[in-house]
C-alpha cells in the first residue's frame, strides 16, 4: 500500500490485517492519518513487524511528533512478550527495491516537506504515483525517464485562481498539470487525485474535458 491516508480507516480489521508492507510518500497528516490506529489496530496479531517504509526525513517526523510515546505508542519496540508492531525501514530516492515481483523506485519530488513519488514496476503493468507536488522542470525529467508509463496517478490540489497558494505549499492547479503532460511522453492514462474537498467541485468542473480521469 502507498501511504496511509483517511482511505486506510474505512477497511475492515480483516482487511487491515492483511496489509504488512505501506510506503509512504511523506509525513504531511493527509498521508499518515490513519497510521496510528491501523498500527494500535496490529496489536498481537501474526506475521509482524507491520513494514513502513519512508525516507529518512518521514521516519524521523513519525517517531519525533507521533509514535514518541506521548502522542501514540513506540510500536517499533515490543510492549511486554508482544512482537514489536512496526519496523521503520529507510528508503532513498533514486534506490530501487524489488518487492514481491515488483520493481519499486522512490523518486524525488519537490513538496513542501522532503517528498517521494514511486514508480511501480510489475510484469505487465508500470504505475507511477506523484504523490504530493507542485511544477517541476525535474518532474518533467523523471517522468520521461520512467516512460513508458502505463498509469500516471497525479495531484491537483487547487484551482487556478489560487496558483499563488499552490506555490506557497507545493501542490498542482489544473494549469500546472496541463503544462507538465504537455512535457512528457508516452504516459496511456492518467487519474488525478488530491482535489482538496473545498474546491472539489470546482477543480472537477476546470479539469472535466482534460485527457485523464478524474478520481
Ligand atoms: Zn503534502
Ligand atoms: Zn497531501
Amino acid at each position: 500500500m502507498i501511504d496511509a491516508g483517511t482511505g486506510l480507516a474505512t477497511l475492515s480489521l480483516s482487511e487491515m490485517h492483511r496489509i504488512r508492507h505501506i510506503f509512504l510518500t511523506h509525513a504531511h497528516m493527509d498521508h499518515i492519518a490513519a497510521l496510528p490506529t491501523f498500527l494500535s489496530n496490529q496489536f498481537e496479531q501474526p506475521n509482524l513487524p507491520v513494514k513502513v517504509y519512508g525516507l529518512a526525513e518521514t521516519l524521523q517526523r513519525l517517531k519525533r511528533n507521533i509514535f514518541n510515546d506521548e502522542i501514540w505508542p513506540d510500536f517499533t519496540k515490543a510492549i511486554g512478550s508482544a512482537t514489536a508492531v512496526v519496523e521503520l525501514v529507510e528508503l532513498k530516492a533514486g534506490e530501487r527495491i524489488e518487492h514481491e515481483g515488483m520493481l519499486i523506485e522512490p523518486f524525488a519530488v519537490q513538496h513542501k516537506i522532503p517528498t517521494v513519488g514511486y514508480s511501480v514496476r510489475s510484469e505487465h503493468l508500470h504505475y507511477v504515483f506523484c504523490a504530493d507536488c507542485t511544477e517541476s522542470a525535474q518532474l518533467v525529467t523523471d517522468l520521461n525517464r520512467l516512460a513508458p508509463i502505463d498509469v500516471l496517478m497525479i495531484e491537483c490540489a487547487f484551482p487556478d485562481r489560487l496558483t499563488e497558494v499552490a506555490e506557497k505549499t507545493q501542490h498542482m492547479t489544473p494549469a500546472m498539470l496541463q503544462r507538465t503532460l504537455l512535457q512528457v511522453q508516452d504516459i496511456k492514462h492518467v487519474w488525478v487525485t488530491h482535489l482538496k474537498p473545498s474546491y472539489e467541485s470546482e477543480l472537477r468542473q476546470t479539469l472535466s474535458d482534460g485527457p485523464w480521469t478524474i478520481l
